[in-house]
């Protein structure tokens, strides 16, 4: 057996075992290393290590760390997993690969027109405030419907839903919720699970992980 002697080893390992209770394959599960406050020399070891998708929460925090380790490291995938203002839309087009944080109408028109100047496609999730925490973002569960439609009509690529359940009780219920609400609207993406409960997370349908802490220790 392969020894875990790194953060990194140790999570795949740990998704790998996850996946196999779950009797699933480890190739449906993308994890997103979390690097948000984490400086260009504390990423890099990853990015050696072979570690390819990153997620940040903050658009001119990531403007200024990654176009320099994007050259160095080809392949490189960005994801923007923080709350995004519509007046930065553009420049998270441009930068990101992939959204986690479409919850409201104003920000699809947003995107939509970025993907349109720019003529690029960035693949979105559609945030869902399961836990009724609106301070974390997030589209209320009730207007979902709505805002699919809409961010369908408007050609934005839609990969799944994304959600952040409150942090002081059990989150399986919350897995296992937004799981019910992809397969009901037809939606292949869950990114859902974090440093404490991707494993669970990854029993109840994950296809994206987002771990920080796990894999950089705990933030300044
Ligand atoms: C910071 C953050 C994470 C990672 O959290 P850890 O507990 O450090 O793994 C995941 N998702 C979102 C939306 C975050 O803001």
């Amino acid at each position: 057996m392969e020894i875990a002697d790194t953060p990194l080893a140790t999570v795949r390992a740990n998704i790998a075992a996850a996946c196999k209770i779950a009797r699933r394959d480890p190739g449906e599960v993308t994890l997103i290393a979390v690097s948000k406050t984490h400086p260009a020399e504390a990423i890099v070891p990853l990015l050696e290590e072979g570690q390819r998708h990153f997620g940040e929460n903050r658009v001119q925090e990531a403007q200024a760390k990654w176009p320099g380790l994007e050259e160095r490291f080809p392949g490189a995938q960005l994801h923007l997993i923080g709350q995004l203002q519509s007046n930065k839309a553009e420049d998270a087009v441009q930068l990101f690969d992939c959204i986690h944080s479409l919850d409201r109408p104003s920000l699809v028109t947003a995107l939509a027109k970025a993907f349109d100047k720019h003529a690029k496609q960035v693949p979105c999730f559609i945030q869902v405030d399961v836990g009724e925490e609106p301070q974390k973002g997030g589209c209320p569960v009730k207007d979902l419907p709505a805002l699919l439609d809409q961010a369908r009509d408007a050609g934005i690529p839609v990969a799944g839903l994304m959600c952040i359940p409150p942090f002081d009780i059990e989150p399986a219920p919350f897995f296992a919720f937004l799981d019910k609400l992809a397969r009901d609207h037809g939606l292949g993406g869950r990114s859902m699970g974090m440093s404490g409960d991707y494993e669970t997370a990854i029993k109840l349908g994950a296809t994206h992980v987002r771990v920080g802490t796990a894999l950089f220790g705990a933030r300044g």
